[in-house]
Order: C-alpha cells, then structure tokens, then sequence
C-alpha cells in the first residue's frame, strides 16, 4: 500500500486534501474543519439497461460502449468532538477504513441515512448486533415510515432493530429554504424520488459546503447531462429526475460541491451548467 500524504487544492470551494489513496479507495477533504473522507467499499462496470428513458442517441452520445462505472461509497465526517458516518454501504470495507482512519466502529457516534436501500444500510447490524455500538441513526421520518410500516423490507426493520431509541428521525428541510440542523453543521434537505424519503444532506462549516446526495443519480456519464433519465432504481422516476436537476441546478448555483454514493473516485466534485443539463467535474487527485 502507498500511502500518500497531500496537501494542495482540491477544489476552488473546498480547502485542503488531506489524504488520498485511489488503490485503498479513500479520498478525503475539508469542509472548513471538517475532515470528510469518501470510502469506496466497491467499484465495478455497470449496465446502461438499468437507465429509464434514455434512447439510443443518448447513450450513444454518452456511454457509447454500453457500459460504465459506479461504486459503492461511504462517507466519513470527523467533526469537531464527534464522528459521523453517512451510510454504510453493504457493510464491508466500511469497518477497515474507518479503523484506519483511526475511527473504530465504537466512536462513530451519528450514522446519518440517506435512505434505507441495502447498499446503505448493510452496515447497521449483523445477526441483530448493533455494529456501531454508541451511534445514534438518523433517518427521514417518511422513510422510516415507508420502510417500517409497509413492512416491504425485513432487512430495513432488522437493520435499525438493535439501535431501539437510539433512532432519531427528522422532517428534511426544503431544498433552498432555510433548513434545520439535526448535528452542528448538518442540515437534511428532502430529495425524495430514489425511495419515498430520500435525503441528501448539506454538510457545513465556517463558511464551506458540501451537498452528500446520495443516491440522487447512479451514471454520472449519463445524468449530469440529462438529469431527466432516472434509473431502474429509483422508485419514483418522475420525482427523482425533478429533485436531481433541481439539486444541480442549486449547486451549480451556490457552487457548491457535490458527493455521491454510486461516483467512481474520488467520489465528489463540482458541477457546472453545460447546456441544457449539467456537467460533474470531479475533484483533482492530487499526485503523490
Ligand atoms: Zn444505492
């Protein structure tokens, strides 16, 4: 393993890089004097057939070979005093990076969700163990609800069983609007579409930003450019592709960077107007 220490520009908006690794799948940055680290737990090709709406120009256009690349991320935030993890993952790599990153799964004391898709909360729990034994989880009242009361995935109920009170949930502020923290510097904002409470969340502090939204698309190539086309994964096409080209327009806006959890490394960027959609410019890597 090479690590690499780095100290440079990451992005105009963002202060310094901290640490980035491609082969250990870790990228991180500062939002003011926060430490934010991206941790990809998987990266593999994915298939243009999950994209809903997009014709054969289209993806010609963009991902002529049919093919493209998308991961699993999670994201670290070592605030001031406290630890924060949004998502999990599957609940593989997360555990070893976190530790290498000096953060042992018992000092992770907030696990924000996004939504409660398995790839994001595989984490929680095994054989009805809480994984992050001081955590509070923090999720949308509506998910919750969704997920809970329909009674539509064990898996979701299982996951947040261990936590028992320690689950906290919020009413998402409205993209634009004034908007609530639920932590120092943490404000969920509604981007409902992928699942009925799906939240991208607005990470702050001294005067930087960074919108963490999830799963607000899953081909970069394909959806920065069109935000129309919505994937087979999103439960509401219609709704998540208005919510998508709305948070792209409002980031572009308000420069302010962006960060999912399906983007190849390092996993956060910027966007920028082009045309009639949007361009995702990532981050720089620095060299070693
Ligand atoms: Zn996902």
């Amino acid at each position: 393993m090479n690590k690499k220490i780095v100290f440079g520009l990451v992005l105009s908006v963002m202060a310094a890089g901290v640490y980035a690794d491609e082969s250990d799948g870790i990228f991180s940055f500062r939002v003011g004097q926060f430490e934010v680290y991206m941790l990809v737990e998987t990266q593999r090709e994915g298939n243009a057939g999950i994209l809903i709406g997009a014709d054969g120009a289209v993806l010609k256009k963009y991902i002529p070979s049919g093919s493209f690349f998308h991961s699993t991320n999670t994201f670290l935030i070592k605030a001031p005093g406290r630890n924060i993890l949004v998502d999990t993952g599957f609940g593989g790599a997360v555990f070893d990076k976190i530790k290498k990153l000096g953060v042992e799964a018992g000092k992770i004391d907030a696990v924000l969700l996004t939504h409660m898709h398995g790839d994001h909360i595989g984490g929680l729990q095994k054989d009805g163990k809480a994984l992050f034994p001081n955590a509070k989880i923090y999720l949308a009242s509506r998910e919750l609800e969704y997920w809970t009361k329909t009674n539509v995935n064990q898996g979701a109920v299982a996951a947040l069983a261990p936590y028992g009170s320690r689950v906290e949930t919020f009413e998402p502020g409205k993209l634009g609007s004034k908007l609530k923290e639920i932590l120092p510097g943490i404000s969920p904002i509604a981007a409902y579409g992928h699942t009925p409470g799906h939240t991208v969340f607005l990470v702050e502090n001294s005067g930087a930003k960074l919108i963490i939204w999830g799963d607000l698309l899953h081909v970069a190539l394909v959806q920065f450019p069109v935000p129309e086309i919505s994937a087979s994964y999103d439960m509401d096409t219609k709704a998540a592709a208005r919510i998508r080209r709305q948070v792209f327009d409002y980031a572009a806006k308000n420069k302010i960077p962006g960060a999912g959890m399906h983007q190849v490394f390092p996993g956060v960027g910027t966007v920028e107007k082009d045309g009639k959609g949007f361009r995702f410019v990532p981050a720089n890597i620095p060299a070693n």
